[in-house]
């Protein structure tokens, strides 16, 4: 039985895949099974942020394998300590909690923002609701499915979790009007600065300087939920730092350790010791292989070097993509990109990019890219020829 038949005999069918096995990577090209060569524009969805079996970052994991790979947080681990006290300095927050996927860091942050209002104002006071945008995607367990604004999401799993109350992305007087609605029982708004499996639609810096004027105007925790914008993608660190605000909490996630799974919940002084002894935890969450990834990742993009390069590469794709007829207008900031397309339908162009050679995401309608952030030149002129024969064919 081929991989193919094997796989889809045993594992459940929750994914539209390609008929292509991936076998192994290097920098930013990945080989199939059958040889074939791959350009990689997706990187896993923004994990691989340093592509393919990059080599400092194999090495670390692959030392930190012979040393220790896994303890349960009843003690302690230096990795851990390392990585977390690197991520706090980098980023201006205090503490941090480790999970290991994106939903896991959402899922920390509403928990950390319901229990600071629980703290602060007591059970009776029920000031539970968090807002969250419409055509936002904040994960798939049963709370951050319940956050995510996105009606397709809401279906077969009833009953959802209640407390959120979506506002248009965008709309300062929706924010407003909800927010005035549910005074005194908001706790948190969350949100992020591009909606990525939205379509790779970033908020106004209007719409931000709101949402965080009116927060601060009654208590209310912010929360940037950075799982994919995070960790240099859109051309800094963190993207709160391109909008000139300091979120109370960043959750981080894909690309943040380099293709291994790590989550993160960042938090500011005034929530960092909500959540305690007890009242949290992750059996693997600040799992050592994934410290030591996410060690190399950060020493990577704390680079300002790194950053520049980041934002060059995003120009030249930019640049490449202006020369494409059937692209009427990008989207998105640094690495992360979302493609308008005049006639053609992405879901189509993705298949054909692969057969060809180059492997890209969609969002919604549109094309979407996620490159390596190291990603060279020479492939981004590779990959930008085999998408324009494609495209203008
Ligand atoms: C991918 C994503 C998530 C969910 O991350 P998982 O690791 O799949 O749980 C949450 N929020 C945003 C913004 C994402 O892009």
């Amino acid at each position: 039985m081929g991989t193919i038949e094997k796989f889809n005999e045993h594992v459940m069918a929750t994914y539209g895949r390609l008929d292509i096995v991936l076998d192994k990577g290097s920098e930013q090209n990945a080989v199939g099974e059958d040889g074939k060569q791959y350009i990689d524009f997706g990187s896993g969805i923004g994990t691989n942020s340093l592509g393919y079996c990059d080599k400092d970052w194999a090495d670390a994991i692959c030392a930190q394998a012979r040393s220790i790979q896994h303890t349960s947080n009843y003690y302690y681990t230096k990795v851990q300590a390392d990585f977390a006290a690197k991520l706090c300095e980098a980023t201006g927050y205090s503490k941090v909690f480790f999970g290991n996927s994106g939903a896991e860091a959402n899922e920390c942050a509403i928990k950390l923002a319901r229990k600071y209002s629980f703290d602060k104002y007591g059970k009776d006071a029920q000031r539970n609701i968090i807002i969250t945008l419409v055509n936002s995607f904040h994960g798939r367990t049963l709370a951050t499915l319940s956050a995510t604004g996105q009606e397709v999401f809401h279906n077969y799993f009833f009953p959802f979790v209640d407390g959120f109350v979506n506002v248009e992305a965008n709309d300062i007087d929706d924010l407003k009007n909800k927010l005035a609605e549910n005074k005194g029982k908001v706790c948190a708004v969350m949100f992020e600065f591009v909606q990525g499996e939205g379509g790779v639609c970033p908020l106004t810096k209007e719409f931000v300087d709101a949402i965080f004027a009116e927060c601060a105007k009654d208590d209310i925790l912010t929360i940037a939920d950075e799982v994919q914008t995070g960790v240099g993608r859109t051309g800094a660190l963190l993207t709160s730092q391109l909008f000139g605000v300091k979120p109370n909490i960043t959750t981080l996630a894909k690309g943040i350790a380099g293709g291994v799974p790590m989550g993160a919940c960042l938090a500011d002084e005034k929530c960092c010791d909500v959540l305690t002894k007890s009242t949290h935890g992750s059996t693997f969450g600040g799992n050592p292989l994934a410290c030591a990834g996410g060690n190399v990742v950060l020493d990577k993009v704390t680079n300002p070097d790194f950053i520049k390069e980041i934002n060059r590469k995003a120009e030249l794709f930019k640049s490449k993509l202006a020369e494409i007829d059937e692209v009427e207008g990008v989207d998105g900031m640094g690495l992360m990109l979302g493609i308008r397309l005049k006639t053609k339908k992405a879901a189509d162009i993705l298949v054909k990019c692969a057969q060809n050679g180059l492997l890209i995401l969609t969002a919604k309608d549109k094309l979407r890219f996620l490159p390596p952030l190291n990603i060279s030149d020479e492939n981004i002129e590779k990959g930008m020829k085999i998408l324009k024969d494609i495209l203008d064919d």
